[in-house]
């Protein structure tokens, strides 16, 4: 069968892999349906991506259906539609014996520091598989998008009496927003995008909108929306180190600054007028928990997060290397592309 790998950056081809074996105790052999597109893969393909290695099979956001499982799976069985939680953790280290598997000391995720998605069958713990017999194949491969910004809201954890800032409004800022409006909180986006933040407004019934020009006055707009106040919560998803220090002047005092994007490039701000006086809190927010993967799957079952806007582009899996490089134009217009697998 064919697989797509990333053999190097901006190269991708199909190579031959062979059938997964019978599956072995706790594994499950599962046929990929459906495969979402991230800001990791795009990352990945233009080689600006630190924790990609090559040649690598991409593809983290799955949905599947089981195929086979070996002895002693309980949780799923064949025929069963699922998401993938794509961090394989190891079970033994510290960080895991404490439940923090989203963030193991030897911590892989499918499709980037090991093969993923991105072919018709292959073999995963089942551990890691969360079924849902509602969710449709491209929804079961939006949850791990959704788990991300459920993770980083959590660990800001809003109350309905807060406003929650969101800078950067691209998949994973958006996904932030889809749990900061659950939260109850009170919720302002800013982009330097227009139609990013259109979308937010028309499709995510945001209706508290600021565009960035990088300069004073977006500080100015937001103490403006604020009545002076800022936000108790400020969660940045533009992984932009500017961004990231520049953002504790939008945090209210004893506010709580959620960094969800990531830089290479250090991060500094000023300490004793702002981080020390405000008494700020920063918070790294790295994957999530399996228990995100479960409640973000009830949430989309009970019609409480919509995919609706979500899935912008459907690509067939034979057209994903010609088509992958137009997602990367701005024009594209992409929120989350979709590679569908053939059955
Ligand atoms: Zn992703
Ligand atoms: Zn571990």
């Amino acid at each position: 069968m064919q697989a797509l790998q990333l053999e190097k950056p901006h190269h991708f081809l199909f190579i031959e892999v062979p059938e997964p074996e019978a599956p072995g105790p706790g594994e499950a052999v599962v046929a990929v349906r459906a495969v979402g597109i991230c800001g990791t893969d795009y990352g990945g393909y233009l080689g600006k991506m630190p924790f990609f290695s090559y040649p690598r099979i991409p593809g983290h956001e799955l949905g599947v259906e089981v195929m086979a499982v070996g002895p002693g799976v309980t949780n799923v069985a064949p025929g069963d539609r699922c998401c993938v939680e794509p961090y394989i953790n190891c079970q033994q280290c510290h960080s895991c014996k404490r439940g923090l598997t989203n963030c193991c000391e030897h911590h892989q995720t499918l499709g980037v520091h090991c093969d993923g998605g991105l072919r018709p069958r292959f073999t995963v713990p089942a551990r890691k598989l969360h079924r849902s017999p509602k969710l449709a194949h491209e929804q079961n491969a939006l949850v791990e998008t959704l788990a991300i910004g459920c993770h980083a809201i959590d660990r800001g954890a809003p109350t309905s009496a807060e406003t929650v800032l969101v800078i950067g409004a691209g998949p994973i800022g958006l996904s932030a927003v889809e749990f900061a409006k659950l939260s109850g909180a009170r919720v302002i986006v800013i982009d330097r995008v227009a139609a990013r933040l259109a979308f937010v407004r028309e499709r995510m019934g945001i209706a508290d909108t600021l565009l960035a020009t990088g300069g004073a006055s977006d500080l100015d707009a937001l103490r403006e929306l604020t009545d002076g106040r800022f936000c108790e919560v400020v969660v940045d998803a533009t992984g932009s180190n500017a961004s990231m220090g520049g953002a504790l002047a939008s945090c209210a005092f004893g506010g709580r600054l959620v960094f969800v994007g990531i830089t290479q490039a250090e991060v500094s701000f000023p300490h004793a007028p702002v981080m020390h006086r405000r008494e700020l809190s920063i918070l790294a927010s790295r994957n999530a928990l399996s228990r995100d993967f479960r409640r973000i799957i009830t949430l989309i079952e009970e019609g409480r997060i919509d995919t609706a806007p979500w899935i912008t582009h459907r690509i067939p899996f034979a057209d994903t290397i010609a088509t992958f490089p137009t997602l990367l134009e701005p024009v594209s217009g992409v929120i989350k592309a979709v590679v569908e697998m053939p059955e």
